[in-house]
This record gives structure tokens, C-alpha cells and sequence, in this order.
């Protein structure tokens, strides 16, 4: 059990820190080719890499490619148990401008709509978020309204360095070796591209989940499809049967994908076809979708399905030439996670001692620990407390960034007796 003090320093300890983090612009861009994507994001990088030398981490890294690592040393006599990692992103995803996001915080939440300050369009209700009306009298923090909020996932690195502060205050609070890592672009789905794995435990637990009390460890099966058309351009009024309009036969290829199997019509565990992207000239045009589901085959009737119309559009339109190229983007790492069960079981104790109701969750998408668990080191996810990611109306009880500091705290706890 935690005292009181130790609660309310978790409480302020990690608001402040959160409150910092998010107004410090770290949105990544996905068309760059640079690493990290954007430049911005070493501001952050820098801030921590401070603030955990501050707080008596050793080997504190801040490199080239923007990850942030460091060592926290052991409780006296405990420096052989089994060290763990924890894993939050430095980034912001680029649907949404995250620039001079200025948080605000709506005391004693009352179950009504909250209204944003720079943004009178829209309005944050229980339509929206229906967990909203479990956190009544609770504290919500926004941003204005006119950027993200930047919860997803500054709350994960708030809540990491406010255990941090933590265990250097409160030395009653035992744990084992622990890594800390930051990571750059994990929107863009570069999170581990240029991770050093050697600096890395066995062991990893990312912050980066949502409601309060939710533990994941499996996550979609993800691939990417890039489609090109060639065709033919011929003057309008002299085309009959000459013509191959490239973005025209994109778009009745496209049209030909089940609208049921979209992201807007699909939830829980039922798979989708994404068209993340669409160009294209009478000669070319060019899509990119992308496919994902928890079941491995189910991709691949995808897939073939995708192989097939290519096959039969080339027949229709004579002279059209489809290319089709799959990519496999992360894997679902329930069957990484499987043989280490134990690293889901401590989470779920550690959730538990925190006094939370634990809701196990498959994630719509994926984290660095999707591609970590494919790397060899089980990594489940643990929730940071945010809600509607990606959105103006981004929102998180201030309650959320103690509980998950509490969870981090019991669970380096357990760990020193596994
Ligand atoms: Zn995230």
C-alpha cells in the first residue's frame, strides 16, 4: 500500500510534468526521410535527458537519432534482480497540429460538455467519450481546442519520470534495475527503427495505452499496400477504346473494396481495408491502403482478394498495367507475449495494487512493443490514461497520470520477487 504522501506526490509530481511536456512541440511527419522525422522533437529529448540525469539516473543518452536512454540503479541489494524497461514516445501523430498546445484543466468535472477555449465548433461530451461519466468530479485536462493534446504520449513519459522522482525521494519504495527509453516517431511507425536493442532488457513495458486499468498484449497483424496504374492518355474526344484513364480505373478499383470492412464500420475484433492515400494523372495513378486484422490468414484473404482484382482489371482494361506491393509493417505480438505470460501476469498484480479494475484490450493498431515482441523482447502495453488520441478532443483525468505512476511503482516492486 502507498501512503497518502506518496499518492499526492504522484498526483502533482506527475501533472506538473505532464503540463510541461505537452506544450513542447514534438509532432512527427511521415512523408520525411530524415531521423528523427522532425527536428522538434530533440527539444524534448533534451528536456529529459536533463531531467533524468537531475534525478540520479546513470548512462543517460540522448543520441542522434533522438532516443532518449538511462539507468536506474537499483535498490541497495537488489542490484541481481531481473531488470525491466520502460518505453514511452517522444512524438505526436501529425493527424492533428500539436503545436503551442496549451493545456487546460477542467476542475471537478461534472458530467456536462466541456467547451474549448480557441475552438467554439466543437465540443467534448459523453457521446464522444462514454467513459466521461465514470470520471465525474474528477479533474480533465484538454488542450484549447485548436491543436491535440499530446496525452498520447506524453502522459506515458510524465508518468515514467514521475516514478522516477518517486523512487529518489521515497527510498522505502524498492525496485530492481530498470532502463528507461524514449522513443521518436512511433506515429509514423518508426518507433524502433534505430533502437539500440543492446541497450534494452529482456523485459519491456511500454506506457502508451488509454483508459485507466487497461493492459494490452495483442495488437493487429499490419500490412501496407502500395498500388500504381499505369494507363494511357489520349486527347478526350478521339479516346473510344484508345483510353486508359489511370486515376479513373483507380477509383472503381478502390470503389470494389467492401465498405463494411472499413475503419468507420468496423470495431472489437473485425478487420479493415484503409486508403490512407490516393493520387493520380490520366497516365498514373497511385494508392496506398492499409490492411489490418487480429488473424494472420485473414490479411492474406485480404490480400489475395486485392491480387485477384489486379488480375481481373488488367483482363477488363487491356494495355493497363496494376503494380501490387505488400509490405508487412509489425505482426500481432500475442504470439510473442504467449511463452512469457509472467510479464502480463505482474502488470495485471501491479494494476490491481493500484486499486483499478483491470480490462484487458486488444489494441486497434500497434506500439514500439509490437515491433519489440517480434525483436525477441516481450513488451505488453500498459494504459498512460488518454483519451481520443489523435483528436482535438483529446482528454485525461489528472487521476490517470497518478494511478499509472502508482502501477509503474507496484510493479517494479514485483519484480524484485519474481
Ligand atoms: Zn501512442
Amino acid at each position: 500500500m502507498l501512503s497518502e504522501e506518496i499518492k499526492d506526490f504522484l498526483l502533482e509530481e506527475s501533472v506538473n510534468r505532464f503540463l510541461r511536456y505537452v506544450q513542447v512541440w514534438t509532432t512527427s511527419d511521415e512523408l520525411s526521410q530524415s531521423n528523427p522525422s522532425t527536428e522538434n522533437q530533440f527539444e524534448l529529448g533534451k528536456i529529459l535527458a536533463a531531467e533524468l540525469k537531475e534525478l540520479n539516473l546513470d548512462n543517460v543518452i540522448h543520441d542522434d537519432y533522438g532516443y532518449v536512454y538511462a539507468d536506474l540503479p537499483a535498490s541497495s541489494g537488489l542490484e541481481n534482480v531481473r531488470r525491466i524497461g520502460l518505453i514511452a514516445h517522444i512524438d505526436t501523430s501529425p493527424a492533428v497540429s500539436g503545436k503551442n498546445a496549451k493545456p487546460v484543466i477542467h476542475k471537478n468535472y461534472n458530467g456536462g460538455t466541456i467547451e474549448f477555449a480557441s475552438n467554439k465548433d466543437i465540443k467534448l461530451t459523453v457521446e464522444d467519450s462514454p467513459i466521461l461519466k465514470d470520471y465525474i468530479g474528477l479533474d480533465i485536462i484538454t488542450s484549447e481546442g485548436d491543436t491535440l493534446l499530446g496525452a498520447d504520449d506524453k502522459a506515458g513519459i510524465a508518468e515514467i519520470v514521475t516514478a522516477c522522482a518517486t523512487w529518489q525521494k521515497f527510498s522505502e519504495l524498492i525496485h530492481g534495475p530498470i532502463t528507461i527509453c524514449f522513443t521518436p516517431d512511433e506515429e509514423v511507425g518508426k518507433g524502433t527503427l534505430n533502437i539500440d536493442k543492446q541497450r534494452l532488457p529482456e523485459i519491456c513495458y511500454t506506457m502508451d495505452g488509454s483508459k485507466m486499468g487497461e493492459l494490452e498484449f495483442e495488437c493487429f497483424d499490419a500490412w501496407k499496400a502500395t498500388i500504381t496504374f499505369t494507363g494511357l492518355s489520349v486527347h478526350p474526344g478521339y479516346a473510344k477504346n484508345l483510353l486508359i484513364n489511370a486515376t479513373h480505373v483507380a477509383s472503381r478499383f478502390l470503389s470494389e473494396i467492401p465498405e463494411y470492412e472499413s475503419p468507420e464500420h468496423t470495431e472489437e475484433r473485425e478487420g479493415f481495408y484503409f486508403v490512407s492515400r490516393l493520387e493520380g494523372t490520366v497516365e498514373g495513378a497511385n494508392t496506398i491502403l492499409i490492411i489490418r486484422d487480429y488473424i494472420e490468414d485473414n490479411n492474406k484473404k485480404r490480400m489475395e482478394f486485392l491480387q485477384k482484382l489486379k488480375d481481373l482489371y488488367e483482363l477488363r482494361y487491356p494495355g493497363l498495367k496494376i503494380d501490387l506491393q505488400f509490405e508487412h509493417q509489425y505482426r500481432n505480438m500475442l504470439r510473442f507475449i504467449e511463452n512469457d505470460k509472467y510479464v502480463v501476469d505482474l502488470a495485471e498484480k501491479a494494476i490491481e495494487m493500484a486499486g483499478l479494475e483491470v480490462k484487458f484490450h486488444s489494441i486497434r493498431g500497434g506500439t514500439d512493443g509490437s515491433r519489440l515482441s517480434e525483436m525477441g523482447i516481450p513488451t505488453p502495453n500498459i494504459f498512460s490514461g488518454g483519451l481520443l488520441f489523435h483528436s482535438r478532443k483529446e482528454h485525461i483525468p489528472t487521476l490517470a497520470l497518478q494511478k499509472a505512476s502508482e502501477v509503474l511503482l507496484h510493479l517494479a516492486q514485483l519484480w524484485t520477487s519474481a
